[in-house]
Order: C-alpha cells, then structure tokens, then sequence
C-alpha cells in the first residue's frame, strides 16, 4: 500500500550498512518506523530529508507493520539547532516526549504542529529554550490525557495568591494559605510561574510560546513541568538524564 505523510523526524537510527531506521511523527498515522534505504550514503536521494529532526513530506509504501520510503522532500531542517547543544538537546528530549505520547497508527492531531513550532523557536533560538521546553511537555502531557488542574486551590477554591504549589503527584494546586501537607513533593509557584503554568495548558496553541518570565519564574515553572512529566511517565528519559548533565 502506498501513501504519503508529513511529519517530523523524531529518531534515526543506522540499519546494516546503508540504510537509515527513521521514526517519524506523521499527520496522519502518529508514530511510524520507516526504513529508508541507502539513505547513510550521501548521493542518496532521501538523505537530506531523512535526518533527525526535519519536518518533510514522505511517500510511504507500506507492507504489513514495515514502511519504507520511497520519496521524500523537506520543508525546514532545522540546521540552527546543530549550533547550541543545550538547544539541541531540549530537541531531542521533545522528540523522545513525542515517541513515548503520542499513539501509534492514529492522527497526530495538535502533537505535529506543536513540535515544528518548538524546534523552529530552538533552532532560530527565538525564545528561551526552557521557556520552550517547560511550555512544550507540560502542553504534550496535557493532550495526551494528563491534564494537571491548575484552575484553583484544591483546599479552598482560590484562583490566586502569592504564592501557589504545584502538587505533581495528582497534578492539582494548592494556596500558600491552605500550604501543602508534609511529606508531599510539592513546587512553589510566585504568580509569574503561575500565569506561565495556566498558559501552557490553556492557550490558544498558535501562542503557546508567546510570553515572557523573570528568570526566576523560569526556573519555577521549568521545574515543575519537568516534575510532572516524571510523575506521569512514572521514569526517567535517556535524552532528559542527557540535557541535565548540561544544565
Ligand atoms: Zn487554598
């Protein structure tokens, strides 16, 4: 069966000699495996756009659960993220986040635009990259059905104060009032990260990334959001472990 996708390549692995194991984030069949063959060489006509992280165009033929690739082309590389390697490796992290949440063989939905408009703000380094990165996986969570309640206190019903904390374990708020019980893992918010929190989670997509932090309330909302994608995956990721012997 033939078909053609546009999608983002997550992965690239070697396979024997020659040929690339891509895995891709497609539009229309989520997370795919896709052998490109003699794709290492570099006269081959799919290397360029079989390279980690290039959002492409791609004519599949598949055969049972194997996809290969026969055609593609590119539409952005990304090449500015092979220039920072904090940047790059917040990419790959967003791209692993992408393969563990996002449902084989199913519409990618709202995960595929979100993931090119991450990498091109890393790449262009066009916003803070864990401003990118925080915005990125809390919202990836969210849609993938762990939705944090951030709307008020849990204690008491209360929209703001000064100080909030952000519970991982069951993703829910609570005010510096009601304060958190001991023994709890808990993340204090200032109104900043709050704001920032709320925003990742309840915007218009198109302005995910569209907002500015104290370098504190980075730090805060950075923290938090990474906590609760720990939480929920309930381990830790390669590329993540990775990106924190840097930070
Ligand atoms: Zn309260």
């Amino acid at each position: 069966m033939h078909l053609t996708v546009s999608g983002i390549v997550l992965r690239v692995r070697q396979s024997g000699d020659n040929d690339r194991l891509c895995t891709i984030l497609t539009d229309t069949h989520g997370v795919i495996h896709a052998y490109a063959k003699g794709a290492r060489s570099m006269k081959n006509k799919n290397t360029t756009a079989t390279a980690q992280f290039v959002y492409g165009h791609f004519e599949l033929f598949r055969r049972k659960e194997f996809y290969t690739i026969d055609e593609s082309s590119y539409e952005d590389l990304f090449t500015g993220l092979r220039e920072d390697i904090v940047r790059l490796s917040i990419a790959q992290y967003l791209c692993q986040l992408a393969m563990e949440l996002v449902p084989d063989e199913q519409p990618a939905g709202d995960f595929l635009p979100l993931l090119r408009a991450a990498l091109y703000y890393l790449s262009e380094n066009a916003r803070p990259p864990l401003l990118v990165k925080a915005a990125a996986e809390l919202r990836m969570l969210s849609m993938a059905g762990y939705m944090p309640d951030l709307v008020m206190c849990a204690g008491c019903g209360a929209y703001e104060h000064d100080v909030m904390y952000f519970l991982p374990s069951t993703g829910q708020i609570r005010c510096g009032q009601c304060g958190v019980g001991g023994g709890e893992s808990s993340f204090r918010l200032g109104r900043g990260a709050m704001t920032a929190m709320r925003h990742a989670i309840y915007a218009e997509q198109k302005k995910l990334f569209a907002f500015t932090l104290s370098e504190e309330s980075l730090q805060q909302f950075s923290k938090a959001s990474e906590a609760f994608v720990l939480a929920k995956l309930e381990r830790n990721l390669t590329t993540l472990a990775f990106l924190h012997t840097m930070l």
